[in-house]
């Protein structure tokens, strides 16, 4: 089993442990193995704690051997993109400003990770403090796409989707601003969710734009996707942001929810500027799904025109003050060559962030500044609330909206890298779901012609996962996308 175990499925590699077919530290030693022989093409770790996470499954073999089981995750490894604190580990969100930051805590989704016995497994690159679409902006290197190390895998959790399309990890946690979740997993052809926001506690992961960020998961299938929402996700005193909700059992639910279902499909995310390889794939889902006898409806989300505008307005202006706590002083990159205090801010904080990181900050600081706050910060809370609106009429007629989760497959490093326009447009289809706050799912729905992956986005109402992840379960066990692996050897 040992040359396969690396593409066996959290649920296979639970159920592996549970019939005492496999340890955990055997599924440990294979990952490391892995890592160890498509790490050079793939890029996908920034650093790596193997003697932790051999430590952790140990433990896990030893509950076991004792008739201890903590739930479906014990002793599965789980990546995490270097955002999320996790104690005594380095947290450098890829920047110099955070280059030798070691976690004092835990965040809420790791401790609750850990509780579940799963495995943290090493530290996944992204752009700079999750600002990018392709890991270019990640100050240390560029991840590259399994399926064709020549193109980008997406970001900015692109260390996250990449490890689990690699082999590298059964599963691993990101966290999506305005698509770092869904557009990377799309890219490397994995199941990839951002989940309703408030669903999941942002406590300990790094602050970008806090009223866009949710904690999500990445898997090789829905049903391990499932899994891993089950364990981080519900409500959290430390984070008065997350939501007091019932948390159901989405496993069961996948099995349980069995439509037919009322699908939309917004004309406004189809045509032109989408590849018409992604319209293809996109629209024989659909219809896939009519075949299934669910009603496909038209639906429309007229301000999605006004998305991308909308997020790099708020965005930016939350970064701008998120960011203010790098200054120097404390726990970032300290200058050198500081004459005084204020040279100190100065150059710490030109030495310690990367340029996206720096046009970001600007820009944020630019629209809430006094003379132009009201033309531009307040006019963008304004249609941010009209797209909200757009979404939550939309899903008073239908159960889901159906659309491509990006316009184009992979695109080759450095080919947008000197165009912020044209790689902020790469989150068109994704950043009006977080300006809703509604949940969003990512699943592979075909191939290009040359071998990329194609996502299908399922977008729903709030708090409404366990339909979405029956509605892309739905897909995946008819089609066999999430069985085929990127050739790496
Ligand atoms: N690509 C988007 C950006 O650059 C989204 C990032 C994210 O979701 N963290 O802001």
């Amino acid at each position: 089993m040992a040359e396969t175990l690396h593409y066996r499925t959290a649920t296979e590699l639970g159920r592996d442990l549970e019939s005492g077919a496999v340890s955990s530290e055997e599924i440990v030693r294979a990952l490391i193995e892995r890592t160890r022989a498509v790490e050079d093409t793939v890029g996908a770790f920034l650093s790596c704690d193997e003697d932790d996470a051999l430590a952790r499954a140990r433990e896990s073999d030893e509950r076991r051997a004792r008739g201890e089981r903590r739930g479906p995750l014990d002793g599965i490894p789980v990546g995490i993109k270097d955002i999320l604190a996790v104690e005594g580990q380095p947290l450098t969100c890829a920047s110099r400003m955070l280059a030798n930051f070691v976690s004092p805590y835990d965040a809420t989704a790791i401790r609750k990770l850990k509780a579940t016995g799963a495995v943290p497994w090493g530290r996944l690159n992204m752009d700079e403090f999750a600002m990018g679409s392709s890991t270019e902006n990640s100050s240390v290197k560029i991840t590259a796409n399994p399926w064709n190390p020549e193109c980008i895998p997406g970001g900015s959790s692109g260390g996250s989707a990449a490890c689990v399309a690699a082999g590298e990890a059964p599963l691993s946690l990101g966290s999506d601003t305005g698509g770092s979740i869904r557009q990377p997993a799309a890219l490397c052809g994995v199941v990839g969710m951002k989940p309703t926001y408030g669903l999941v506690s942002r406590y300990g992961l790094v602050a970008f734009a806090s009223s866009l960020d949710q904690i999500g998961p990445f898997a090789r299938t829905v049903e391990d996707a499932a899994l891993l929402l089950q364990a981080v996700a519900g409500h959290d005193d430390r984070d008065s942001t997350s939501f007091k909700t019932e948390i159901p059992d989405y496993r069961r639910e996948l099995s349980q929810r069995r439509g037919p279902w009322k699908l939309g499909i917004p004309k406004e995310y189809f045509g032109e500027g989408v590849d018409p390889e992604v319209e293809k794939a996109v629209r024989a889902a659909i219809e896939f799904y009519r075949s299934e006898g669910c009603e496909i409806v038209d639906v429309s989300l007229p301000h999605t025109e006004y998305a991308i505008g909308v997020y790099y307005i708020i965005a930016t202006a939350e970064a701008s003050s998120n960011l203010a706590r790098y200054d120097g002083v404390r726990y970032t990159h300290r200058s050198k060559e500081a004459a005084d205090a204020i040279d100190l801010y100065f150059k710490s904080r030109a030495e310690g962030f990367g340029p996206e990181v720096k046009r970001r900050i600007i820009l944020g600081t630019y629209v809430l500044s006094s003379g132009y706050y009201d033309a531009y910060y307040l006019k963008a809370q304004k249609a941010r609330t009209l797209i909200r609106k757009d979404f939550l009429d939309a899903c008073r007629k239908v159960d889901a909206i159906l659309t491509p989760t990006t316009p184009a497959p992979a695109f080759r490093k450095g080919e947008k890298a000197d165009d912020p326009l044209r790689m902020y447009l790469n989150d068109i289809f994704t950043s009006s779901g977080n300006l809703a706050g509604i949940p969003g799912i990512s699943i592979p729905c075909g191939f290009s012609e040359s071998g990329l992956p194609i996502g299908l986005q399922i977008l729903g109402r709030p708090f409404e996962e366990a339909e979405l992840l029956a509605i892309a379960h739905r897909f995946e066990q008819a089609h066999d996308y999430h069985t085929r692996h990127p050739d790496l050897t």
